[in-house]
């Protein structure tokens, strides 16, 4: 462990810069004697100030700490230290505030602490920089020669990647920064390396089972285009034919669907149900609330219904249901009756039994975990999984979060889609959007209102959508019918309140964001999001997408208060663009893939020093390298590739446990 308790950075101590060279604004490691020391109270802020003057023989410096005590016994006049931190200037003098500090010893000519490049940790109560440094570099000397290399040697020689040995002498105590980079390479290699082997090995080991081979022909194709009253694009045309390619092999398909909000991932999806129907089988289509749950429901229905397909049997599963129509709803399913379900993660429910299933669909994959998705195919014999996701990912993610997936993008929305104009008000200009959505309510149209939270929270100190929604009522929308549904509404009242606001019963709808996946209501064109700061910048894209349908193009207006550079970051982004790949990739700079993907995301929480954003080039090759492993050797038990599976094992024991279990 403590050999794998990477440093956080690294100091170069050969060179230390003299004070008088110092820049305003810049960092740097100094080090010289402490001249004198001092403790005072702010008699203002009634902050506790240490300070001291630092004196490195060519200059001196002040260095202030705020509240730490604690420090007036640390330093004593005539002590060596190191100080790292920004200087800054105060009243006329160069002084650095609050700087990491370090007593370097009299006899410390030349150490781990000093005239060298210093690995820095970070430190816990009771352990320091030098304690910490003494250890390892004990630890080194003495179990070093007793590390196991896991790497291939194949692929050390291949890529010219040090052994593990020098690699980790030169991760703790490196002899330039630049051998520490090569270290740094090779153990991103090994974990890129060994996850994607897990990853790879769970993919294999579904596509090498036996699903169903799928007979697509071609009139079923011009039936199905003809279902709709307006033309496929051509990107749908694309994945179907993928989708189609991939049913009608035996192998069991593994797709990951992307596609922006509103670009027909629906029915692209429904393609899939129709080809498992052709050959008498079952599709399941699981979505991650009730209310799209509905929604699919009631838009495939009403699609088929018109078509020749209307002998098609579709069914809702929710967890709402009557007993008893839930019987007969499970007899039909497990009799074949139903071509079709459609539902919540109701679906994984161990009473749901299909007699067939084939296809199956899971929407909006970040909501459900990979157990979920690998759960449903288990209703079938290897039925073909098909995943979507509105959130586009970046390719370099996508190997690491769906390594085990084909990817399929819909890069293009419907004609006379996306034309949303997004305009901005300040808190105080409020009034002057409201008066746009009045306005095109007045034509007829329908508008959302959307909020970050529901209930009034006074550290928040947002406006909350429950007071506002009385307030629109007796002032700004008296004229109009408005309605409200939020998260911590029973369901049956939530899903009365969107009937009414697809019948255009409803004009004006305040929501927190049980909208952001998915609804679907073409004439609701006008949204309002308040506390826009608030919201993720993915988040604000889909929200956005709601919006936009038909030829008149929608109007998104953003109330907002931008408070820190990451809000401002993201008001600009969402300003500048509407296309999804180029918002995730923004996104993605702004906040970094952990916030990205958020916490329960497998993959980039597996990874403990590799960085697939930056190191993408080394994760293509650790992959195309796993890859080749797995093909050799499926279940990685021929000579050393036993302990590599072991480590696999070991470290990833989600992933090798689903292999096992299939
Ligand atoms: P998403 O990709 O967000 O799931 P949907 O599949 O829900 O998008 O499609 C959004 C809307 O666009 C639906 O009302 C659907 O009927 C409609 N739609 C889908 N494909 C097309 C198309 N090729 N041309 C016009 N409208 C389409
Ligand atoms: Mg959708």
């Amino acid at each position: 462990d403590l050999f794998y308790f990477f440093p956080r950075r690294y100091e170069d101590r050969t060179r230390m810069t003299s004070i008088p060279e110092l820049k305003v604004g810049e960092w740097y490691t100094i080090s010289g004697k402490v001249l004198t020391k001092g403790a005072h109270r702010s008699w203002f802020t009634k902050k506790h100030i240490y300070e001291i003057i630092l004196d490195d023989g060519k200059g001196r410096i002040y260095c202030v700490w705020f509240n730490q005590s604690y420090l007036e016994n640390y330093f004593t006049t005539g002590t060596q230290v190191v100080l790292y931190g920004k200087v800054e200037m105060y009243k006329n003098r160069i002084q650095m505030v609050a700087p990491e500090y370090e007593i370097i010893e009299s006899n410390e000519a030349s150490s781990l602490n000093i005239g060298r490049i210093v690995p820095i940790y970070s430190l816990t109560k009771g352990i320091t920089q030098r304690y910490l440094r003494k250890t390892i570099r004990v630890c080194l000397d003495r179990y070093r020669n007793e590390l196991a290399d896991i790497l291939p040697v194949s692929l050390r020689n291949k890529y010219r990647l040090s052994n593990i040995k020098r690699s980790l002498e030169n991760i703790h105590f490196p002899e330039s920064l630049t051998m520490q980079e090569n270290a740094l390479r090779r153990i991103s290699f090994e974990e890129f390396f060994l996850f994607q082997l897990s990853v790879i090995m769970r993919r294999v080991s579904i596509t090498r089972k036996r699903g169903i081979a799928h007979q697509v022909n071609e009139t079923l194709i011009k039936r199905f285009a003809g279902a709709f009253p307006f033309q496929l694009t051509r990107a749908q045309t694309k994945v179907m034919g993928e989708i189609a390619y991939d049913m009608q092999k035996p192998s069991p398909m593994l797709r990951l669907l992307q596609g922006d909000v509103g670009s027909g991932k629906t029915l692209v999806a429904l393609w899939g149900c129709v080809v498992a129907y052709d050959n008498d089988c079952q599709s399941a289509f699981m979505a991650p609330t009730e209310i799209l749950a509905r929604q699919h429901f009631e838009n495939i229905e009403q699609i088929l219904s018109q078509s020749s397909l209307k002998d098609m049997r579709v069914a809702l599963l929710v967890s709402g249901l009557k007993p008893t129509q839930k019987e007969i709803l499970m007899t039909q399913l497990k009799a074949g009756d139903i071509d079709l379900l459609i539902g919540t993660h109701a679906l994984l429910n161990e009473q749901v039994q299909f007699k067939k299933l084939s296809f199956v669909v899971v929407d909006e994959q970040h909501k459900f975990g990979v157990r979920q998705r690998s759960l449903l195919s288990t209703k079938g014999t290897n039925p073909d999984v098909l995943i979507m996701t509105a959130t586009p990912i970046p390719r370099t993610l996508c190997l690491t979060l769906y390594g085990d997936l084909d990817c399929s993008i819909i890069d293009e929305l419907p004609q006379g889609r996306g034309s949303v104009q997004t305009r901005l008000f300040r808190e105080e200009q409020s009034s002057e959007g409201y008066a746009l959505v009045k306005d095109k309510v007045k034509q007829g149209e329908q508008a959302y209102i959307v909020y970050p939270i529901i209930e009034e929270s006074e550290k928040l100190d947002l406006k909350a959508a429950q007071k506002m929604f009385k307030h629109f009522k007796k002032h700004e929308f008296k004229d109009f019918h408005l309605g409200i549904v939020h998260g911590q509404m029973p369901r049956k009242d939530a899903d009365e309140i969107m009937r009414r606001f697809k019948n255009k019963e409803i004009d004006i709808l305040l929501a927190t964001t049980v909208l952001e996946v998915g609804v679907d209501v073409p004439n609701a064109n006008v949204m309002v999001v308040e506390h826009a700061e608030r919201f993720g910048l993915s988040q604000l894209h889909q929200l956005r997408g709601r919006i936009g349908r038909g030829e008149r193009g929608g109007l998104c207006i953003l109330i907002t208060e931008p408070n820190t550079p990451e809000a401002h970051a993201r008001i600009k982004a969402i300003m500048s663009s509407t296309d999804g790949f180029r918002i995730a990739q923004e996104d993605l700079n702004i906040r970094g893939p952990g916030e990205f993907f958020g916490r329960h995301q497998h993959g980039l929480n597996e990874l403990r020093f590799a960085n697939p954003i930056t190191q993408i080039d080394i994760l293509e090759l650790a992959r195309k390298e796993a890859i080749a492993f797995v093909e050799q050797d499926p279940h990685l038990e021929k000579g050393q590739n036993v302990i590599l599976k072991q480590v696999i094992q070991k470290r990833y024991p989600k992933y090798l446990a689903m292999v096992e279990a299939g």
